[in-house]
């Protein structure tokens, strides 16, 4: 049956009146339609590996997708044996008419997403996105802009998505690109950031190699430090500076801008230390809309624990980024797990990931 097919407005629009638009979204993914009127469902169309373990896929989404812009990422759900997970995964090209969009995602051993993604999808499945998200963006620049991307593994997503936007522009600005990996064979886009390079003399790209055994010329080995910084980017001082990857790498090269670069921004794909919690009780979390009770330990994420009781609510980034997971909190006090501060307000908006009940809480859940 084609999945091409679109009701005309008023009749969508009349039996959503009817039935509700759960109903005929049901409908349509049970006969294999791609419209919705709610979701946003997407069809691959095209994938390659960029390494080994790294594939990219273009997407096509259905008309409810609103775009998005460079540097934004997206939740993207997909179903395994039967199970739905939902990850989020950046935008590793640049916006375009075409309407397409492309995600590029790095196998990470044991994972459940990364490896369906990487070893299953094929062309022609249907992938769920939700809404794009994200505020590290592209900011206006003219050639005198000195901007400087750092990125680590599979952080180069969202970095790639501003070179390549920059390229569309004829790259009106100066830019240093950090790359760190452990292997040559490592590098993602390594062809096309080579290519941009020698076309663009304003782009320079610094591979920065963990393992590698033999450098070639003007490559760097090393993670992040004092010394590699003042070799590097004698500049540092006039480069706004743009960080992706795992937190670590995250809070490494932070302290090595703080009080020099002029302007940090950046985005972790891993989850940051939780505050450890002292906590050994037991709370009662009452959950309203399912008029449900059940007893979780405090100190564990709200997300984790009702999970570990069957319960699946939505959710997204698994660290308090993307909303997707945020319920209402009737009453009741929550801690923080990212900085430690207890919420005490009743009726307050609750990232239920990255915080954790300290006495019983009702939920609108
Ligand atoms: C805003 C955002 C954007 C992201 N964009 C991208 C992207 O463009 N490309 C991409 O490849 N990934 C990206 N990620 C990471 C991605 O969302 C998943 O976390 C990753 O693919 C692992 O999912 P999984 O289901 O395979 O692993 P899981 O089954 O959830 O986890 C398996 C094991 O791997 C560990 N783990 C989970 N995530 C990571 C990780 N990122 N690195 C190392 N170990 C991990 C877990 O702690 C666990 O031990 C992004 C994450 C965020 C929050």
């Amino acid at each position: 049956m084609s999945s091409q097919f679109v009701l005309p407005t008023f009749v969508s629009r009349t039996l959503q009146a009817v039935v509700g638009a759960e109903f005929l979204d049901f409908w349509a993914a049970e006969l294999g339609f791609d419209a919705r009127i709610q979701r946003t469902i997407s069809r691959v169309v095209a994938r390659w590996m960029e390494t080994p373990d790294t594939v990219t896929l273009v997407l096509k989404p259905n008309s409810n997708f609103p775009g998005f812009q460079a540097g934004q990422h997206v939740n993207l759900t997909v179903e395994i044996d039967g199970v739905r997970h939902t990850r989020s995964y950046s935008f590793s090209e640049a916006p375009s008419a075409s309407g397409l969009v492309a995600i590029t995602i790095k196998k990470v051993p044991n994972g459940r997403v990364s490896s369906h993604l990487v070893d299953n999808i094929a062309i022609g499945d249907r992938i769920e996105l939700g809404l794009p998200f994200g505020d590290m963006l592209l900011p206006a620049t003219t050639a005198d802009s000195k901007l400087l991307f750092l990125a680590a593994g599979s952080g180069i997503t969202p970095l790639m998505s501003f070179i390549r936007q920059l390229a569309v522009q004829g790259m009106p600005a100066d830019v240093v690109l950090m790359y760190y990996v452990r292997t040559r064979q490592d590098l993602i886009f390594a062809k096309e950031l080579g290519s941009l390079a020698a076309q663009y003399p304003s782009l320079r790209v610094q591979p920065v190699y963990e393992l590698e055994a033999e450098l070639q010329d003007g490559e760097l080995s090393g993670r992040p430090s004092r010394e590699q910084f003042d070799a590097a980017l004698p500049d540092l001082n006039e480069r706004a500076v743009y960080v992706c990857g795992p937190t670590g790498f995250m809070n490494a090269v932070r302290g090595l801008c703080d009080g020099i670069a002029p302007a940090f921004h950046a985005e972790a794909f891993t989850p940051p230390a939780f505050v450890p919690s002292t906590s050994t009780g037991i709370a009662r979390l009452f959950l309203s809309k399912s008029n449900r009770t059940v007893e979780v330990p405090e100190g564990m994420p709200l997300l984790d624990a009702l999970e570990a009781q069957g319960i699946k609510p939505q959710s997204g980034c698994r660290m308090g980024i993307c909303n997707t997971c945020a319920c209402g909190k009737a009453s009741g006090v929550t801690r923080n797990l990212l900085n430690n501060e207890l919420s005490v307000d009743a009726n307050a908006s609750l990232r239920i990931c990255v915080n954790a009940a300290v006495g019983d809480i009702t939920l609108d859940l």
